[in-house]
């Protein structure tokens, strides 16, 4: 068991992130206690698969003795140094080379940030710039994606087309636009892909009349929407949309601070997608989660513009730990693992997890699987012609995601019933089939749920 005192200090003192504070004060923390590889251990000793690498962010799995050494020689070296003032650090310098090399087309200037939600807000910002640079200050307009997430900062948060994180703050604001999801399992317009990609083709090209041509500044997606439930779009979802943003002379961001790092197989999955996007937003797999880090990636032209806007003014964007020197340490450190084995790893992972979670459609309860490389998802219902999902009844959440914890299974459980897989690109084929067969003892006990048998009834 888990020490009583650290429980109540726990419930005393720390505020969870998206939690309801009530449910929390009443079911207590669960503390993880240390990891290895894929597995975690919590403080009772019981070890469990990390199915979804932390919060999608372990791509390299846990214990590497190579990020620890890289991180404590840097604080050894150099714990601190701004990149204010003209100062730098080696290792941030060389991680944005590195980056930029790596990195699709023309996207070779690279903004180094704390996480996801302040790259996002940091886009949005350089995007206001860019826009006053080139004499269009009325283009202050922007379209996200409904069901998409962009970070929980005040303006990141409003991007972002989920309720709960708009509820009780009063955003999104009136210059955040959304269009509806490309979600083909519960897409009006069936699941036929090129349908879907008219379809949002035809809602951007309509949002964009409605607000006025000359007003929009950018269109924000993710190449696969994943606090959404991992909706992955039909292949040429985003290069289509990415033309008709060049058509329209707005700017494109993709969202990769999932995608990125190897978690749906290459580096970048706007390299899938076949895309040069003018910006990309990134955190999570950079350090692998051992650091706090994000990274955004500028195209030239942007670049170019903002400088030449600014001439000898700062641009007044920036903070405290921007481009900070362990981070970046661990960063590049971790980039030699993707290359050094992981990202191939990961792909050859990704293809087994794909492929054993597809085997779960014969369950009563799987209405729909879907992913790329190594992030996926199950979508339960309790009715397969209807596609009705699993009733509020059952907190599908919390009792998945608790049957799951007994099983020695970190999954991410929806509200709606979808799970959520995101495992690091360390798997071993073992742990990928015990990731698959603990799924279906899962489900298996939440077919066995009263509040699931009634409503498998009706
Ligand atoms: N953008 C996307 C697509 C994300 O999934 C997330 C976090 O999950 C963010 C932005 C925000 O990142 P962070 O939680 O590091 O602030």
């Amino acid at each position: 068991m888990y020490s009583n005192s650290l429980i109540e200090l726990d419930r005393a003192h720390l505020i969870h992130p998206v939690a309801s504070y009530r449910s929390h004060e009443k079911l207590g923390v669960r503390v993880l206690a240390s990891a290895k590889g894929a597995t975690v251990t919590d403080a009772s000793g019981k070890q469990l698969i990390d199915g979804f690498a932390g919060l999608w962010c372990v791509n390299a799995g846990y214990g590497h003795e190579s990020i620890v050494e890289a991180a404590a020689k840097q604080m050894r070296e150099l714990p601190y140094a701004t990149a204010y003032f003209g100062l730098g650090s080696e290792p941030a310098i060389r991680l944005a080379s590195e980056l930029a090399e790596r990195a699709p087309g023309d996207l070779n200037h690279v903004y180094f940030t704390l996480g996801g939600s302040d790259a996002v807000d940091s886009t949005i910002r350089f995007i206001r710039y860019y826009w006053i640079a080139r004499g269009e200050p009325q283009r202050d307009q922007f379209i996200s994606v409904e069901q998409g997430y962009h970070g929980s900062s005040t303006v990141g948060a409003g991007l972002t087309a989920l309720p709960a994180f708009h509820a009780g703050f009063g955003i999104p604001f009136d210059w955040q636009h959304k269009i509806p999801s490309h979600y083909a399992y519960r897409n009006p317009v069936g699941e036929a892909p090129q349908a879907i990609i008219d379809a949002s083709l035809a809602a951007l090209r309509r949002k964009v009349e409605e607000i006025g041509p000359e007003r929009v500044a950018a269109f924000y997606a993710e190449p696969i929407q994943g606090s959404g439930g991992v909706l992955v779009p039909p292949k040429g979802w985003m290069k289509a949309m990415r033309e008709l943003c060049r058509e329209l002379g707005i700017l494109f961001v993709a969202d990769e601070v999932i995608t990125g790092f190897g978690r749906t197989g290459p580096l970048f999955a706007c390299e899938e997608d076949e895309i040069v996007p003018d910006f990309i937003a990134t955190a999570k797999g950079l350090t692998s989660g051992y650091v706090p880090m994000g990274a955004v990636f500028m195209a030239d032209h942007v670049y170019q513009t903002i400088a030449d806007g600014a001439g000898a003014a700062a641009v007044g964007h920036g903070y405290t730990y921007s481009a900070h020197p362990v981070s970046a340490a661990v960063g590049l450190e971790v980039l030699k693992l993707y290359e050094g084995g992981l990202l191939e790893n990961g792909r050859k992972a990704g293809a087994r997890l794909m492929q054993g979670l597809e085997s779960l459609r014969d369950h009563p309860l799987v209405g729909d699987v879907r992913g790329r490389g190594m992030l996926a998802a199950v979508e339960l219902v309790v009715d397969k012609v209807r596609k009705t999902p699993l009733p509020a009844a059952a907190e599908p959440a919390r009792r998945i995601f608790d049957r799951a914890w007994e099983n020695g299974l970190v999954i991410r459980a929806f509200a709606n019933g979808v799970l959520g897989y995101a495992p690091p690109l360390c798997c071993t084929e073992a742990e990928i089939d015990a990731i698959v067969e603990r799924t279906r003892q899962t489900l298996d006990e939440t077919l066995e749920d009263l509040d699931v048998r009634q409503a498998l009834r009706a």
